[in-house]
Formats: structure tokens, C-alpha cells, sequence
């Protein structure tokens, strides 16, 4: 049969093997342990011989189910299934990572994942954080221990384009590890695999998720790297496939000890969440193009980040990457407008601080997530102290619009 589109893909995945009575979902096994009849089963299964589930903190079947899911979206190879999208970044670092090793991070990061590395370098893990809409700038901080560069896809809130492709090549001709947050693209507007990613991370919370009502994380190999090549993996995950030897270790190391575990009944809240991911994914950009277009052209706005407009730094690139621009865009206003009487007469648009939601939220960014960055780091960041971060909905695009202008003052 032909390969299947991305929809069919996601709906049909669970029932890729038989379930029980034929239902058409995987359920929700919420067993925390799985027994055996034969002991040495158990064993097997404890030592990596075989497939199965013993305990839940590192796998239960219905996180398999999304696991599995998520590798298929991501055209990879494996996946890991995590608490949360922090979850999935700290705990594959935790595992991959020692004292003593370096890494290279684009400095246009989500601002957790930027506080995170920082505690890295408090355990003897250094890092390097660059301007990674230029490979050339991540060559430029390379050196003999990097273990692995870590980028995102389009940088929240002001939406720099990562030089992609080019940091793939860099990475493959090195031998470095290439972890890509694909969060705000989805693997429904990008597949990191294409350009030479090794690890592909997503918070699930988000757009995958899409409802803004369930927390998760995930880490996908896409069976690119060869781990033979990685001096941190350990003896005791080196063993059949070495494409898995990464994810082992992720999951043994990392999702084992650390206990970062997706519930089962998040992983199906999930799971149901992403059968409609392209969907949504269609009226969020559609959407989010209306809204940076209208902004653009509003006199109260003197600046908007979104790279859908022609005027955006990494237009052509975003456009020849990714099959949409996604719903994140942000904008500054006229000196005299305060942001917040903007955000305080938006009727349909929330106030909150998520993003990847079906509904359009909004939030102050120099005053919540770029908080504890202080003023002289937001300047340089270029992070305005009126900025407003938009998480585009898929509300009917004209009620989005007339909120809009009736909050800058239109009527
Ligand atoms: N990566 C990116 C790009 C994000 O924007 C976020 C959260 O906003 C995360 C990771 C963390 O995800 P979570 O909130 O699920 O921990």
C-alpha cells in the first residue's frame, strides 16, 4: 500500500496491533507493575532480552501506544514519552551527559530550557549559547569535548528561524549529537529527521496535545546518529541495535532514575489530543497569518515577529522548511500604549502563559517569562519591554481579528 498521509497515519497507528474486543483505541492500562507466569520472563523483559513492561515508571502500554504514535509522525525510529516537555529535555541531557563535557545551544531558547542549561554548567557541564540562525556561529563554538548542539525550531517569542539545515550538515560531518525542539512546528509543519537530527524533542503539552489540558514530553531518536560513536553510552545499554543504544540509555539512565513519567491516562488524553494535530494545525497558521498581517498594518504596532511576512529576516528559509509558520507571533507596541490596557480589554483572547492551546492566549513576555533574564539581558536578547507573545487559536479568524482591534482601539 501507499505510505499513508499524516492523519491516517495517527488515527489508525494504535490499531497497527490487535486490541482486546476490537476497540478502536489502545485503553488505559494504569497497572503501576506487570507480573509473569515464568520468572524468567521477567527477567528477560528487566534486562532488555525482550520486550514488555515491569514496572510503569519507565513504560506502561498505553505510553507505548503514544510513543509509537509519535515516532510515526516523526518518520523516526523511537520514541520516549515524558511528564512534560521540560521533562523530556532534562532527563535525555541527565542521561547523555558528564562532567566535563561541552555543548552548543542556540541563546534564542524557550526560557526554562535556558535556566536549565545554566544548572547544567553548575554540575560541570559546559555550555555555549549562540546565535543559531548562522551555523557558522555554532562551528565557531565547537570544540573537542561537544557532545551535542541544541536548537529550536522557531525560538519563542520572537521567532528567529534556526539555521537548520546547515547545523544538520555541521553535526553530521562532526559526529555530534543533533537534538532539535520541534515544539512550536509540530511534526505536522516539520520533520527535524530531514535535516540530520538525532533527537527530536516535543512538548506535548502543546500543539500535539492541542487542548491546553494535559502535560507531556517527548523524546524521539530518529535513527540517524550512530551511538557506537558517543563515549558516554554505557556497557550495559550497548547492546543489539546500536541505533537504540541512545533511547536505551535515555530510558534506563534517565526516565528510570529520574522518575520524569508520563501517567497513563495523560499519555491517553494525548494520544486522542493528536488524531486531529493537522487539522487544527491548518487553522492555527492560517489564522496566525490573518492576525500578524492585520497587527502589521495597525497603527498602534510599530513591530511583528512572524514568519509568515515578507519582511521577516528568515522568510525564505521558513518557507522552504516547514509547511506552515505555526501560531506563535509576538509584537511591540507604539510608546504610549501600555500592553497591558491592550491585554486587559481582549474579550475572546486569555491572559495565560501557555501557548499551543486551541484558544488564543496572550501574555506580557519582559514582565513574566523573560522576568528573571533583568533588563539588560532582555535588551540583549532584543526582547522589548512591551512585547506581547500571541499563542494563535483556532477561533473563527474573524472574532480573533475585531478582539484585536477593539483592544488596540479600532472601535
Ligand atoms: N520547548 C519549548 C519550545 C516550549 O515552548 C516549552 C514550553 O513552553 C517546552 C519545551 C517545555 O514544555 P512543557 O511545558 O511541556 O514542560
Amino acid at each position: 500500500m501507499n505510505k499513508r498521509g499524516f492523519t491516517t497515519t495517527i488515527l489508525h497507528s494504535d490499531r497497527a496491533k490487535p486490541i482486546e474486543h476490537g476497540a478502536t483505541h489502545k485503553p488505559v492500562h494504569s497497572s503501576a507493575a506487570f507480573g509473569f507466569a515464568d520468572a524468567r520472563d521477567l527477567v528477560r523483559v528487566f534486562q532488555g532480552e525482550q520486550p514488555g513492561f515491569v514496572y510503569g515508571r519507565q513504560g506502561t502500554p498505553t505510553t507505548a501506544a503514544l510513543e509509537e504514535k509519535i515516532t510515526r509522525m516523526e518518520e523516526g525510529f523511537l520514541t520516549v514519552a515524558f511528564g512534560s516537555g521540560m521533562a523530556a529535555i532534562s532527563t535525555a541531557l541527565f542521561a547523555l551527559l558528564r562532567a566535563g563535557d561541552h555543548f552548543v545551544s542556540s541563546s534564542f531558547l524557550f526560557g526554562n530550557t535556558t535556566s536549565l542549561f545554566e544548572s547544567f554548567a553548575r554540575l560541570g557541564v559546559e555550555v555555549s549559547f549562540v546565535d543559531a540562525t548562522d551555523a557558522a556561529n555554532v562551528e565557531a563554538a565547537l570544540r573537542p569535548e561537544t557532545r551535542l548542539v541544541f536548537v529550536e525550531t522557531i525560538a519563542n517569542p520572537c521567532t528567529q528561524v534556526t539555521d537548520l539545515a546547515g547545523i544538520g550538515e555541521l553535526c553530521r560531518a562532526r559526529g555530534i549529537v543533533y537534538v532539535v525542539d520541534n515544539t512550536i512546528t509540530s511534526p505536522c509543519l516539520f520533520r527535524p529527521r530531514d535535516v540530520g537530527a538525532s533527537l527530536v524533542v516535543n512538548s506535548l503539552t502543546k500543539y500535539i496535545g492541542g487542548h491546553g489540558n494535559a502535560l507531556g514530553g517527548a523524546l524521539t531518536d530518529t535513527g540517524l546518529f550512530d551511538w557506537s560513536r558517543y563515549p558516554n553510552i554505557s556497557g550495559l545499554y550497548k547492546k543489539g541495535d546500536v541505533r537504540a543504544w541512545g533511547i536505551l540509555q535515555i530510558r534506563k539512565k534517565g526516565l528510570r532514575d529520574v522518575g520524569a513519567t508520563l501517567s497513563p491516562e495523560t499519555a491517553h488524553h494525548l494520544a486522542v489530543g493528536a488524531e486531529t494535530l493537522a487539522l487544527r494545525m491548518a487553522r492555527t497558521c492560517g489564522n496566525a497569518q490573518a492576525l500578524a498581517e492585520f497587527l502589521a498594518a495597525h497603527p498602534k504596532v510599530t513591530k511583528v515577529y512572524y514568519p509568515g511576512l515578507a519582511g521577516h529576516p528568515q522568510y525564505a528559509r521558513a518557507k522552504s522548511l516547514f509547511t506552515g509558520n505555526s501560531g506563535i507571533l509576538s509584537f511591540e507596541l507604539v510608546d504610549g500604549v501600555d500592553c497591558f490596557d491592550v491585554l486587559g480589554k481582549l474579550e475572546i483572547v486569555i491572559s495565560s502563559t501557555n501557548l499551543g492551546d486551541n484558544r488564543t492566549l496572550a501574555i506580557p513576555v519582559a514582565q513574566t517569562i523573560y522576568f528573571e533574564l533583568g533588563p539588560e539581558r532582555r535588551a540583549g536578547l532584543g526582547i522589548a519591554e512591551s512585547l506581547i507573545r500571541i499563542s494563535v487559536g483556532i477561533e473563527d479568524p474573524e472574532d480573533l481579528l475585531a478582539d484585536f482591534g477593539q483592544a488596540l482601539g479600532d472601535r
